[in-house]
């Protein structure tokens, strides 16, 4: 099954990035969001992303036009009704994503495939709430997603291979590189870089290092083009302590308790980049961030 019809729900982070990439590709695209401002601002972001690639000349200016040509900004979610996927990218909230299925999934033809971005909510939960569990599938772009090579492809328990099939040759379509993996707590990729986040705020909390020294080792070290608590600040430390939270519930291993330094960083808003102080402060120059004392 080749898709052509390709619809993204919520236009955020992620959704913005993945209809980019989605126009870029030339697929047809319909981008959903709730509020028409949300959707300007999406449209804005995709517009300054695709002129710095033009400027770059990566992309020629008609390239850039086509693309952004391609893609429907719209609240009106019957127009995702005639698409062959759906890739919903809303707010990592389980009632919203469960509320968001269910509505795809009395709306799209019963052939069209619903995958969801989620970075930690269950597949198969997800398609429990809908009458099509074989088309629910995870695919999990990363962050930024016209850069990342990368999509995580979930297989929920009842995912067909038909689905999988038809999601692993739109990955390539759109340049990716899709990595299948199945549906447990954080899948892979948060699985693992997490507890090691989690692992250097613990380092950090018990003296083993300072900031600059327990980044500079990963760096240096281990090839890591950004050290684990810059990362912690660059996704947010409120997001890392969540999946952390995940992975505790749901694989009931004392092995992934949230560090009690990453607890009382989040309790007291020192978030990261998005609030200008985390590990770092980025108050005086963003781009160079003082390391700070704990
Ligand atoms: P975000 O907050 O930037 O964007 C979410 C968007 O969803 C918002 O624009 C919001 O208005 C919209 N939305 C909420 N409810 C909606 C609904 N009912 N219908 C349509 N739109 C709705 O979030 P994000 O960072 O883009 O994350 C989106 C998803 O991607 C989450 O599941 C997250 O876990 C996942 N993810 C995020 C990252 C990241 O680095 N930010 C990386 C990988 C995966």
């Amino acid at each position: 099954m080749s898709i052509s019809k390709f619809g993204v729900v919520g236009t955020g982070t992620m959704g913005n990035g993945i209809a980019q990439v989605a126009g870029q590709t030339g697929l047809d695209v319909v981008a959903v969001d709730i509020k028409q401002d949300f959707l300007d601002r999406a449209k804005g972001t995709i517009e300054k992303n695709l002129g710095r690639m033009v400027k770059k000349e990566k992309l020629t200016q008609d390239q850039a036009d086509a693309a952004l040509g391609n893609i429907n900004f719209t609240t009106d979610y019957d127009a995702l009704k005639d698409r062959e996927l759906i890739v919903e990218a809303a707010t990592e909230n389980p009632d919203i994503k469960f509320k968001v299925f269910k509505q795809l999934d009395e709306l799209a033809p019963e052939g069209t495939i619903l995958a969801s971005n989620t970075s930690t909510i269950s597949i198969t939960e997800i398609a429990a709430h809908t009458n099509r569990t074989d088309k629910v599938i995870g695919m999990h772009f990363m962050n930024p997603v016209p850069m990342m090579k990368l999509v995580e492809v979930i297989r929920g328990l009842a995912t067909s291979d038909e689905t999988y099939a038809a999601v692993d040759e739109l990955s390539k379509t759109m340049g990716k590189v899709p990595i299948v993996v199945n549906d447990y707590p954080g899948f892979v990729a948060n699985r693992i870089l997490m507890p090691m986040i989690n692992e250097a705020v613990y380092a950090l909390m018990e003296g083993v290092g300072g900031v600059a020294e327990i980044d500079g080792v990963m760096k240096l070290g281990m090839a890591h083009p950004m050290g684990p608590l810059r990362l912690a600040d660059l996704i947010g430390n409120d997001v890392c302590l969540a999946i952390m939270e995940v992975l505790h519930s749901g694989l009931g291993d004392s092995k992934y308790r949230p560090c009690p330094l990453l607890r009382k960083m989040v309790a007291g808003g020192f978030l990261g980049n998005k609030t200008g102080v985390g590990f770092y402060d980025y108050r005086e120059d963003p781009r160079n961030p003082v390391a700070r004392s704990f």
